[in-house]
C-alpha cells in the first residue's frame, strides 16, 4: 500500500536552535592538531574545515582559529550584533594562536599579524571579503621592520592592511585609497608600485589616516582586538552584500547556510627574494590534462597573484629559484590528491624559503576538465567508476555538447544585458526579427540571431536556422525555451531589457540601439548577451555524433560515452527523450534515449506545406469540411510517425494527441487586419480578401481570455474526435506499416491535459475503435496503450480513478506547476526576477521542479495512481525530466522514467544514476 502522503515543512537551520551559551562557536587548529575535522563543512565552512583537515594531516598550515557559521546566524538574528560569549570564546583562542605562534598581538617585539578570511560551506570565490596583516599599527610596524630588517616591506604591509580594512571594514570607497597612492607615485615619479622606498609608503600611510579621518569620522583603529572585532563583523556583514547574494542566487545556494570566518597566523610571500606566493592545481582545470598547473610571484602577496598587477611566472619556473620549497610542495599536493581523491586547488606562501600551505580544496573545473580528469582517475586507480559518476556535475555535461566562445575574447567585451539561459552554447550572428528573414538571411549563407518579444509556433522554420534566440519575454519553459531546448539550440528567454520593436526592425538595450544585421552574441549557459560578433566552435561530441568525425578521433567522445556508460550500471530509472521528428529521435537514441516520453504531434503541423491544410481543418464550420482537411493530414503525420518510431527502433515511443488551442495554427488578429485594410485600399471582391476576411471572423471567434487554460488539450479531441481519429489512425498505421516490415513497435498514446476520469474515458473510446479498424484493415495485430498526462492537478488528486482507465501516466510538470503555482508559464519571466532577488522563490520553478509544493500533488498523483493500478508506468515529460535536482525527487517517489530533450538526454543518464545512489524510493 502506498504511504500516507505527510507535507513535511523544512526544518530550521540547526544554528538557530542553539543555545547561545552552551555552544562551542571557535575551532582552534595549529600544531598538528584541530578542533575540526574534513565532515564539518557545514559548521566550519570548506575553507575552514580543510584548514582542519591539513592541520590534522601533518601539513604545514599557519594556526589559527574559524567562527562557525554558527556564529553567523547569531550575528543576523541578534540584528547584526555578536553577543559577548562569543567574543569572549574568541578571546580565548587568541591567546591560544598567541602561544602557539610565539608571537603577540601589538607587541613592539614580536607581533602577530592575522588574516581574515570567509568561507561558508559551498565555495564563492572573491564575493565575499578578506582582510590581511590585520594587527598592524603604529607600533607593531616598526617591530615588524625590526625583525625583518625591511622597512619597506613593513610598511608596505601597512598600507595595504589600511586600504584594505578602510574599504571593507568602514567602507570607504577603494579610489579614496588609491587617488592617494597615485599622488604619492606620481610626486616621486614611480610607474610601478615596487619602485616606492620605505619613505614614500610612510607618506602613503599618512594620507591614508587622513582620509580615513575624513570619510569615517574617526581615527584609524590602532588596538589589534578592536581591528579584529570589526573585521570579523564585517566578513560577517558581506555574506548579504549584492555580489555574494547574486551569486547564490546563480548558483542556488540557500541564504540562510550564512559563512565561517577564518582567522589565521599571517606568513610573508613578500619578505625578500627568497619569499613567493602561488596558487595552483594538481591538474589543468580546463583541460584536464594531468599536469603540474598554476603560477607564482617570487616577493610578494596573494592577492598580487590574483590582482594581475604582476604577471606571475608558471608554477614549474618555481623548481628553478626555490627548489627545496618546490619539491615539498609538489610532494604535499599529489599526497593530497590521492587522499581527497580529487583535483585539488591550492594556495602557498614561501616564507624565507619555508613553505606553508594556506589553503587546498577540491577544484572547479570545466565540463571538459570534469570527464577527463574522471576517466584518468579510474585509469589511474585513483577512484572506481561508481566514484568517478558521483564526482561530475551532471549539469556540466551539456557544456560538452553546445559550441563554445574563446572565453579570453568572450571576456574581454562588456555584457549588454542578461537573460535566462534557457538552451546552453554559444550564438554569434545578425540581429533579425522574424522567421521568414531568419530563413532568407540563413539561405544567403549569413549566421543569424533570430530576436522576438516572444515566439510563436510558427517561428519555428526561423529558429532552426538561427544561430540562436534571443526572446525578450517568457520564463524557462515558455515556446522558445521549450523548443530551443529540443533543437539544442541556444536560447535566451525573458531579457526584459530588451526593447523589442520587431516592425522597425530594432531593439534597444541600455542605451544601445541595435539594428537589423547588427552582430550579438550570447552565452546561453551563463544567460550573458553581448554587443559583438564573436567566433565560436562546435562541441567535438556533435561532429561525431552527426558523422563527421571518427569516433577514433576523438578522446573525448569515447571518455564521455564510457561515463554514460558507467551511469546506466547505477540507474534505476529509464531516460526517455522528447522528440517531434526524426532526426531528433536519431539524435537522442545516439544520446542513448532509450524510448521517446513525449512527441508533440502539434509540432509536424508546422512542417513544409502543413499549416494551410491545419487552417482549412480549424476553418471548416462542418465535421465534412473538416474530415476532408484531415484526410490531407493523415499521409503526413503516418510518414513522421514512422520516422519516428523507426529511429527508435522498437523503444516505446508515447505519442501525444494535439494539445495547443487552434489559434495559435492561425495568424494574429492584428496581422490579419492590417493585411485586409491594405487589400481593402487597393481593390474589392477580391478572393484573397474574402479569404483573409473569412480567416479574420475564424480568428475572432476562437479568441479566448486565457487560452492556456482554454479550449486545448483533451478538450480538443472531445469537441473534435475526428481529430483524435486522424491522429490515432496515422499511429497505428505507422505501427502496422513497421510491424509488416519486421519492426515491432508499440505506440503509446497519450491524452493531454486530462482533469476527470470521464474525459479519458471519452478518448479511449474513440481510440480503441479506430485501432481495431486500422488493424483489421492491415490484417496486423500490434500492441499499443493508452495513456494519459497528469498535468492538471484534479487529474493527480483523482489518479485512482484516472489509472482504472490509463495504461501509463506522463507528469506534465511544465503544466502542472502552471497551475499548481497559477503562474502563467509564458509570462513568468515578468516577475521572477523580483521574486528571487526578494527571496521569495530561490529558484526558477519552471527550470527546478518545486518540491515543496507541486511535490505533494506529484507525489498524490503517484500513490493514488498505483494504489488502483499496481502496473501503472509512470513518468514525467516537463522540461523538469532533464534537471538533476528535480530527477533527484522523482527517483524519491519512484518513477519508471524520466523524458527530455534530446541534449539533455545525458545530463538525465548520470543524474539519474547519482539520485540512485543518493536516496532510495520512498525517502
Ligand atoms: C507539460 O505540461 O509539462 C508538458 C510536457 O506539456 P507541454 O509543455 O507541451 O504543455
Ligand atoms: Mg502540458
Amino acid at each position: 500500500m502506498a504511504k500516507k502522503k505527510s507535507v513535511k515543512k523544512r526544518p530550521a537551520p540547526k544554528a538557530l536552535s542553539r543555545s547561545t551559551k552552551s555552544s562551542k562557536y571557535v575551532y582552534f587548529f595549529g600544531n598538528g592538531k584541530a578542533d575540526g575535522d574534513r565532515t564539518m563543512r557545514e559548521l566550519l565552512g570548506g575553507k575552514g574545515a580543510n584548514l582542519a583537515e591539513m592541520t590534522n594531516a601533518a601539513l604545514p598550515v599557519p594556526a589559527g582559529f574559524t567562527i562557525s557559521t554558527a556564529a553567523c546566524t547569531i550575528y543576523y538574528k541578534e540584528k547584526r550584533r555578536i553577543p559577548p560569549s562569543i567574543d569572549a570564546e574568541m578571546l580565548t583562542n587568541l591567546r591560544k594562536l598567541e602561544k602557539a605562534s610565539g608571537t603577540q598581538f601589538g607587541s613592539n617585539t614580536n607581533p602577530l599579524l592575522v588574516s581574515v578570511r570567509s568561507g561558508s560551506k559551498f565555495s564563492m570565490p572573491g564575493m565575499m571579503d578578506t582582510i590581511l596583516n590585520l594587527g598592524l599599527n603604529d607600533e607593531t610596524v616598526e617591530a615588524l621592520k625590526r625583525r625583518t630588517s625591511n622597512g619597506r616591506f613593513a610598511y608596505d604591509s601597512y598600507r595595504r592592511f589600511m586600504q584594505m580594512f578602510g574599504s571593507v571594514v568602514l567602507e570607504i570607497p577603494k579610489d579614496a585609497f588609491e587617488h592617494e597612492f597615485d599622488t604619492v607615485k606620481r610626486g616621486r615619479g614611480a610607474t610601478l608600485d615596487t619602485e616606492l622606498d620605505e619613505e614614500a609608503l610612510r607618506e602613503v600611510v599618512a594620507r591614508y589616516k587622513t582620509v580615513v579621518r575624513e570619510r569615517a569620522k574617526r581615527d584609524f583603529p590602532q588596538e589589534p582586538r578592536e581591528q579584529l572585532t570589526m573585521a570579523r563583523d564585517a566578513v560577517f556583514r558581506s555574506w548579504m552584500n549584492p555580489r555574494a547574494q547574486e551569486y547564490r542566487r546563480i548558483y542556488d545556494i540557500p541564504d540562510h547556510i550564512g559563512t565561517a570566518v577564518n582567522v589565521q597566523m599571517m606568513v610573508f610571500g613578500n619578505t625578500g627574494d627568497r619569499s613567493a606566493t602561488g596558487v595552483g592545481f594538481t591538474r589543468n582545470p580546463a583541460t584536464g590534462a594531468k599536469e603540474f598547473y598554476g603560477e607564482f610571484l617570487i616577493n610578494a602577496q596573494g592577492e598580487d597573484v590574483v590582482a594581475g598587477i604582476r604577471t606571475p611566472q608558471p608554477i614549474t619556473e618555481l623548481e628553478k629559484v626555490l627548489p627545496k620549497a618546490y619539491k615539498q610542495l609538489r610532494d604535499i599536493t599529489s599526497r593530497l590528491e590521492r587522499n581527497y581523491k580529487d583535483v585539488q586547488d591550492f594556495e602557498f606562501t614561501i616564507q624565507d624559503e619555508r613553505l606553508f600551505m594556506l589553503q587546498t580544496r577540491n577544484g572547479k573545473r570545466t565540463g571538459y576538465a570534469a570527464v577527463i580528469i574522471a576517466t584518468d582517475f579510474v585509469a589511474e586507480r585513483l577512484i572506481t567508476p561508481k566514484e568517478a559518476i558521483l564526482q561530475i556535475d551532471p549539469e556540466s555535461l551539456s557544456q560538452l555538447l553546445a559550441p563554445g566562445f574563446d572565453q579570453k575574447e568572450w571576456k574581454s567585451i562588456p555584457v549588454a544585458t542578461r537573460g535566462l539561459p534557457a538552451s546552453p552554447g554559444a550564438a554569434s550572428g545578425q540581429v533579425v526579427f522574424s522567421a521568414e528573414e531568419a530563413v532568407q538571411w540563413s539561405d544567403a549563407g549569413k549566421p543569424v540571431i533570430l530576436v522576438r518579444r516572444e515566439t510563436v509556433p510558427d517561428d519555428i522554420r526561423g529558429m532552426f536556422v538561427a544561430q540562436g534566440v534571443l526572446t525578450a519575454t517568457g520564463g524557462m519553459t515558455s515556446h522558445a525555451a521549450v523548443v530551443g531546448r529540443q533543437m539544442g539550440k541556444p536560447s535566451i528567454v525573458g531579457a526584459s531589457a530588451l526593447d523589442v520593436d520587431e516592425d522597425g526592425r530594432r531593439f534597444t538595450v541600455n542605451g544601445h540601439t541595435i539594428k537589423e544585421g547588427d552582430f550579438v552574441s550570447f552565452d546561453g549557459l551563463t544567460g550573458e548577451v553581448k554587443l559583438a560578433k564573436v567566433a565560436s566552435k562546435p562541441s567535438e561530441i556533435l561532429q561525431v555524433l552527426n558523422r563527421e568525425l571518427e569516433p577514433a578521433k576523438s578522446d573525448i567522445y569515447r571518455r564521455f560515452m564510457q561515463i554514460l556508460k558507467w551511469s546506466d550500471k547505477h540507474r534505476r530509472m529509464d531516460v526517455r527523450a522528447n522528440a517531434d521528428q526524426p532526426d531528433q529521435a536519431e539524435l537522442a537514441y545516439a544520446f542513448g534515449a532509450r524510448g521517446i516520453g513525449l512527441c508533440r504531434t502539434e509540432h509536424m503541423f508546422f512542417g513544409e506545406g502543413r499549416i494551410p491544410i491545419v487552417q482549412r481543418m480549424i476553418l471548416a464550420d462542418n465535421e465534412k469540411d473538416r474530415r476532408a482537411a484531415l484526410a490531407e493530414l493523415l499521409p503526413m503525420q503516418r510518414d513522421d510517425f514512422y520516422g519516428v518510431f523507426k529511429a527508435m527502433k522498437g523503444e516505446p515511443v508515447t505519442i501525444r494527441t494535439i494539445d495547443p488551442p487552434l489559434h495559435e495554427f492561425l495568424p494574429k488578429r492584428e496581422e490579419l487586419m492590417v493585411e485586409i485594410a491594405r487589400l481593402e485600399a487597393r481593390a474589392h471582391g477580391t478572393d484573397e480578401l474574402e479569404t483573409k476576411l473569412a480567416l479574420l471572423r475564424r480568428v475572432e471567434q476562437l479568441h479566448e481570455f486565457n487560452p492556456m487554460l482554454g479550449h486545448r488539450g483533451v478538450r480538443l479531441g472531445i469537441t473534435y474526435p475526428e481529430i483524435t481519429e486522424m491522429q490515432t489512425r496515422a499511429i497505428l498505421e505507422a505501427a502496422c506499416r513497421l510491424a509488416k516490415e519486421g519492426l515491432k513497435v508499440t505506440p503509446e498514446i497519450m491524452i493531454p491535459l486530462v482533469g476527470h476520469v470521464k474525459e479519458l474515458r471519452d478518448q479511449k473510446v474513440v481510440v480503441n475503435r479506430v485501432a481495431e479498424q486500422v488493424m483489421k484493415e492491415q490484417g496486423v495485430t500490434v500492441k499499443y496503450l493508452v495513456g494519459t498526462m497528469i498535468e492538471v492537478p484534479r487529474g493527480a488528486m483523482t489518479a485512482d480513478e484516472i489509472a482504472t482507465e490509463a495504461q501509463f501516466f506522463s507528469f506534465g510538470t511544465n503544466d502542472l506547476t502552471q497551475m499548481t503555482f497559477g503562474f502563467s508559464r509564458d509570462d513568468v519571466g515578468k516577475f521572477l526576477r523580483v521574486y528571487q532577488d526578494k527571496k521569495i522563490l530561490d529558484r526558477d520553478p519552471f527550470a527546478t521542479f518545486d518540491v515543496d509544493g507541486v511535490g505533494p500533488v506529484l507525489r498524490t498523483g503517484v500513490e493514488l495512481g498505483r494504489r488502483t493500478n499496481p502496473d501503472l508506468k509512470i513518468g514525467v515529460c516537463g522540461e523538469h525530466g532533464g534537471d538533476p535536482s528535480s530527477i533527484h525527487f522523482f527517483e524519491k517517489v519512484g518513477l519508471n522514467y524520466v523524458s527530455c530533450s534530446p541534449y539533455r538526454v545525458p545530463v538525465a543518464r548520470l543524474a539519474a544514476a547519482q539520485a540512485a545512489l543518493a536516496v532510495k524510493v520512498g525517502d
